[in-house]
């Protein structure tokens, strides 16, 4: 069996210095917000390329404490893909606005900048760019369109952790980023954990205010803030896994090079790649028109894929009453992504037996 994720076969090769983090913050008496948090902020900042890096409890947090603290709320819209996972949407909902889909062009599954324009109101505060399964946005046409609208531009980057867009990497490209540290993104924490990152200081003030109870100073509450912290043990977990962060993603580029050649002719359509962008492939997505059927031809043979997503974020029940032009290409993707196993817990040998599976299955569909 070839599993799309194997977490556990993961993290044991950061053994020992796992044990040792855990055994060192144990013994420190400090677990929320403390050294190994300024730390690990100080790294990851340094690492995305940008000024200040804030941890938070979560990716969803981090989203919407961007949005909080650029005064995004009630009566405002945000512009959203329309093909995300949901969180992006949900950020906007829980701040009070109202989420704006704009498709990807026919090709491709990212936001696609041409059709930006056309969804701006008076009421647009924001562009939510995603850099959906580890490939960064189109930021530079972006950026030209929320420039000269004066919007903001938020990055999605819980996928995307080291991705590049023109040499620079995700979390430096727009207003602020958020990042997700869930267990299986790329850089992946033991439990819940995010970040937002930005140039701003006087966002990233704002920014660690609202994450501590809108509190930078002990029972002083300056604004309504929430409870949204990274704790020592994450953040000690972090730093260690960051060090192996750009060496994974070269692993990943490498098995995803392999699926290229070995696709190459197939009736599956790869994810079309920009020529700027510089890709992390937190998933390797392929699309097919009989998806279901290629999916299980793949059980057969043993091997497990995944589909993120399989409904689209305003086809949820979530978003039931809001209101949305059509929204085919979200649809249609919802209906044709299929995941291919891909990350360090794969030998080349399994990533070419995954791939050599999935032209038999395709040719099984077609017979
Ligand atoms: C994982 C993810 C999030 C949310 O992160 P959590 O840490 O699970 O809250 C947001 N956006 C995208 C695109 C994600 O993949």
């Amino acid at each position: 069996m070839i599993r799309l994720l194997d977490l556990q076969r993961i993290n044991a090769t950061f053994e020992p210095e796992l044990g040792r983090a855990v055994a060192r913050v144990l013994a420190s008496g400090r677990y929320v917000l403390g050294p190994e948090v300024e730390a690990f902020e100080a790294e990851f900042a340094a690492y995305c390329g940008s000024r200040h890096c804030v941890g938070v409890a979560n990716g969803l947090d981090a989203l919407q404490l961007i949005l909080r603290a650029l005064d995004v709320g009630p009566g405002h819209e945000v512009i959203v893909p329309s093909h995300t996972f949901i969180a992006t949407w949900l950020a906007v909902s829980q701040v009070g606005a109202v989420p704006v889909p704009v498709e990807p062009d026919a090709e491709g599954f990212l936001i696609d900048p041409a059709q930006v324009e056309a969804a701006i109101t008076p009421r647009t505060r924001a562009v939510m760019a995603v850099h959906l399964y580890g490939h960064a946005a189109d930021m530079a046409a972006l950026r030209e369109i929320t420039q000269r609208r004066g919007l903001q531009l938020i990055e999605d980057a819980a996928q995307a952790h080291g991705a590049r867009d023109r040499g620079r990497r995700a979390g430096s490209l727009g207003d602020a980023a958020a990042f997700s540290f869930y267990p299986g993104k790329n850089l992946g924490a033991l439990g819940d954990g995010g970040a937002i990152t930005c140039h701003d200081d006087a966002l990233a003030l704002r920014l660690r205010r609202l994450r501590n109870y809108g509190s930078l100073e002990k029972y002083r509450h300056d604004s309504a803030g929430i409870n949204s912290r990274l704790d020592e043990l994450q953040a000690a977990i972090l730093r260690i896994k960051l060090r192996r962060l750009d060496a994974d993603n070269a692993r990943r580029r490498h098995q995803v090079a392999i699926y290229q050649r070995e696709l190459l002719g197939s009736s599956l359509a790869l994810a079309p790649t920009r020529a700027h962008g510089e890709p992390v492939w937190h998933l390797m997505v392929v699309q097919h028109e009989g998806r279901d059927r290629v999916a299980a031809a793949l059980a057969g043979q043993g091997v497990e894929t995944g589909i993120h997503y399989p409904r689209a974020c305003h086809r949820q029940g979530a978003y039931a009453n809001l209101r949305t032009p059509a929204l085919p290409r979200a649809e249609a993707l919802a209906a044709r992504v299929l995941s291919l196993p891909v990350g360090a817990h794969l030998s080349d040998a399994d990533v070419v037996v995954v791939a050599r599976a999935a032209r038999l299955a395709c040719d099984m569909v077609a017979a």
